[in-house]
């Protein structure tokens, strides 16, 4: 569902936002996507064992326990950081992919680096026995077809669509399922530059461009001026926005909009790509460190 934007914004620019956030009530939004042709692949191998990879507030983590709850796989969390080990109940990420059945392996950042290498895994193996390895944030050529099922044919009117990249699987099902006429814009929410080249391997066009100027520091990193926005927005359009992914890329075209980056008449498609159960995580940390916090109920 597309829901328009209803600001009035300068040079006739029009903005509608893609609730993909609704599309699940727990597999949320990109997630959903990339996990549906990964869980067919799965069911095709006669796999009934998922393994996958993620962080403490992982979308992606809950999204795949979830699905295996749902679909009938037993799902194997693979955890950066030790520490966590005595703090699940703490966690709301972890504390939901628990409830859903996922077992956990947690293991320390530096075992984490080496998570794809052929000992880690038979590791894995001989500990849980045969399983389906679904990637860190779910990124690879299944996750990819899902994601190329976000644009359908109503959305030809748009000139340019936007979206958030963490692993850029989701920019990439985007870009492939474009229009000649239309740009692709990721939003990166962490550093690096090591994604131009990821979405290549994926992506099949060159009407696409990485903004890299609002990932707010770093990966889970927020600013208080990123939390009031995400607030504000609520406020006046009733859109949550989460601040790891959606907050970030929405404030970055708020601004560019501002800055005239778009042309006069630029319809803007905004992709929700979900993220709000980490809102309640993010929530305890601002908490901690005295901050302001995200005014929504999720
Ligand atoms: C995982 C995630 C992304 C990033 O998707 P990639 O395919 O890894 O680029 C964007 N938005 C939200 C809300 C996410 O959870």
């Amino acid at each position: 569902m597309n829901q328009k934007i209803d600001i009035e914004f300068p040079h006739f620019i029009s903005v509608d936002i893609k609730r993909e956030d609704l599309i699940h009530p727990f597999i949320s939004g990109n997630k959903f996507r990339k996990l549906k042709y990964n869980l067919v692949q799965a069911k095709k191998e006669n796999q009934d064992t998922l393994i996958t990879f993620g962080g403490a507030y992982s979308n992606h983590i809950a999204a795949a326990a979830y699905a295996g709850k749902e679909y009938g796989f037993k799902t194997i969390g693979v955890i950066r950081g030790d520490e966590l080990e005595s703090k699940v109940l703490e966690n709301p990420t972890l504390k939901f992919a628990k409830e859903c059945g996922m077992q956990f392996e947690f293991v320390t950042r530096e075992e984490y680096r080496h998570k794809t290498e052929v000992f880690f895994l038979e590791n894995l193996k001989q500990k849980y026995g045969d399983f389906y390895l679904v990637p860190e944030g779910g990124t690879n050529e299944f996750a990819v077809k899902g994601c190329e099922e976000i644009l359908t044919k109503e959305d030809s009117k748009y000139d340019f669509v936007c979206t958030a990249v963490g692993t850029g699987g989701t920019i990439s099902g985007i870009i492939n399922s474009s229009l000649p006429h239309q740009k692709v814009l990721g939003f990166p929410a962490l550093k690096g530059d090591f994604l131009n080249d990821e979405i290549r391997k994926f992506a099949h066009k060159d009407n696409w461009e990485l903004i890299t100027d609002y990932h707010f520091g770093g990966y889970g990193k927020v600013s208080s001026e990123l939390i009031e926005f995400i607030n504000q927005f609520y406020v006046v359009n009733q859109v949550p926005l989460d601040p790891i992914y959606t907050g970030k890329m929405v404030f970055g075209v708020m601004d560019l909009i501002n800055k005239n980056y778009f042309p006069e008449y630029s319809k803007i498609l905004l992709i929700h790509t979900g993220g709000l159960q980490g809102i309640k995580g993010m929530n305890i940390n601002l908490k901690n460190k005295h901050l302001p916090i995200i005014n929504i109920d999720v």
